[in-house]
């Protein structure tokens, strides 16, 4: 069997009939009966559809500014069109630019060319050889988007994207939507369809995996193999390569590894730039600028100004990435529940280690427990160089009294990241436990958080 039938044939056995009886799908195949085509209007369609593509002002319309091309697009001649012929009728034309109006040359006697070819015949236009004629019209990175706009035409042509990313991954195993990947052009999507003899039509085929890949989700139709594949709910899962292979996570584009849910530390510049940057200079910009050790936390203000000079002038980027920073930072600082439990001085820490790493100034924190160890409430008791005076019994013990706290816990920061008690951490603690003591309120321990370590005075045993 032909490694492209054997997604149909599964496909087909196992949830091809519950597929097919979904009302979003039953519209869809009945939708694909052929309707001829008038070139009227499929010129103006066309236009409607491709002015925006090339950048043209919104305020050009039929009725300002480019009525002369609306009005020629039905009157050329498709067989003998000529370049001269069409770049006096954009002449005519206002508000076009130079390269707006050889973008639309081009389109144009392209699209003259298709209706010589094919007299606008349905099964004409959705040929191979046309079909590359249509990926002409189009800019060149938006190929489906061509598929999609005959669809819409009435053109039963196979265009479903996510069909086929769910066919790579069940055939390959891999769903790589790496730019540079030219099998990921809808040409092969549409050779497939078209091989395969499971279905009747190359049509059905797509509107049955589109269906399986989650296309008609708005319909109520929820397919399993979307963006994010639910494999343990799929009845294709045991024949298919992408479930049997968990596959090396290095070889993987960003997309697959977000999928299958392999982000790792070394991955994060990488991350950042794909979520940050679709510009290519500011891909680049971003590219020189990541560090692969510390990527999120190095990122000072100088360094954003830094990053900023190299930036085009109407970039948000920096903007952008102080939101995704501060994204991260309020996830990690993300506030306890009562009746939470710390377990460990290591919980302690990962739960202030973000709020207070990048502090200038050392932060004194309370965790007020109830007499099962669990958490109550959290206070800041001081900012500022920490002293004695700073760090008063009556702040602290006050606070706990207030909450009828059981016990209690002390976090602390040292900017210079340096997690090693000073006398004065010392002389603090022994205060805070003595007093502790006294009114029935002890101290469990004092965590000194430093850049990316900690201390903790229990596991050191200085209580
Ligand atoms: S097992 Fe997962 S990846 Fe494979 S076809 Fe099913 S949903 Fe898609």
């Amino acid at each position: 069997m032909a490694e492209h039938e054997h997604f149909f044939q599964i496909l087909q056995k196992k949830i091809g009939s519950s597929l097919r009886m979904h009302p979003w799908t039953t519209a869809q195949l009945n939708s694909s009966n052929i309707r001829l085509m008038s070139r009227k209007n499929l010129g103006e369609k066309l236009l409607d559809q491709i002015l925006p593509l090339f950048e043209v002002s919104e305020e050009l319309t039929r009725f300002a500014g480019l009525q002369p091309l609306y009005d020629g697009i039905n009157l050329l001649d498709p067989v003998y069109c000529r370049k001269d012929e069409v770049l006096r009728m954009l002449e005519k034309c206002t508000g076009l630019d130079d390269s707006q109006r050889e973008q639309l040359t081009s389109a144009v006697m392209v699209f003259m060319d298709i209706v010589k070819k094919t007299d606008l015949n349905p099964m004409q236009l959705k040929s191979i050889t046309t079909l590359s004629l249509w990926w002409k019209i189009f800019p060149e990175l938006k190929p489906w988007y061509a598929l999609k706009w005959l669809w819409q035409q009435g053109i039963a042509v196979p265009h479903s994207q996510s069909g086929y990313r769910a066919w790579r991954r069940f055939s390959h195993g891999s769903n790589s939507e790496s730019a540079k990947n030219a099998n990921l052009h809808p040409k092969r999507w549409l050779e497939i369809c078209e091989e395969q003899n499971v279905f009747e039509t190359a049509f059905e085929a797509d509107r049955l995996a589109a269906a399986f890949s989650g296309e008609g989700r708005h319909a109520g139709l929820a397919g399993v193999c979307g963006n994010l594949p639910d494999c343990n709910n799929c009845e294709l899962s045991l024949e298919c390569h992408w479930y049997a292979t968990d596959g090396n996570s290095e070889n993987m584009a960003i997309e697959e590894r977000i999928q299958r849910n392999k982000i790792s530390t070394a991955d994060i510049p990488e991350l950042m730039q794909w979520l940050l940057s679709s510009n290519p200079e500011e891909a680049k910009a971003l590219q020189n600028s990541l560090n692969a050790e510390a990527p999120l936390k190095d990122w000072s203000r100088e360094r954003l100004r830094e990053l900023e000079n190299q930036q085009p002038l109407d970039s948000n980027l920096i903007l952008r990435l102080e939101a995704l920073r501060e994204m991260c930072r309020n996830y990690g600082i993300e506030k306890l529940k009562p009746k939470d439990q710390f377990n460990s001085s290591r919980e302690i820490f990962n739960h202030f280690h973000q709020q207070l790493e990048n502090q200038k100034q050392e932060q004194f924190i309370i965790v007020l427990l109830d007499n099962k160890h669990r958490y109550l409430a959290e206070e800041d008791v001081t900012k500022g160089i920490l002293n004695k005076s700073l760090v008063h019994p009556r702040e602290v013990f006050a606070s706990a009294i207030e909450h009828r706290a059981a016990a209690l816990i002390c976090i602390h920061n040292h900017p210079s990241g340096d997690p090693e008690p000073s006398q004065e951490d010392f002389r603090i603690t022994e205060r805070l436990v003595e007093v502790g003591k006294l009114v029935g309120i002890p101290v469990l321990d004092h965590v000194i958080v430093g850049g990316d370590n900690y201390t903790s005075f229990a596991d050191k045993g200085l209580l």
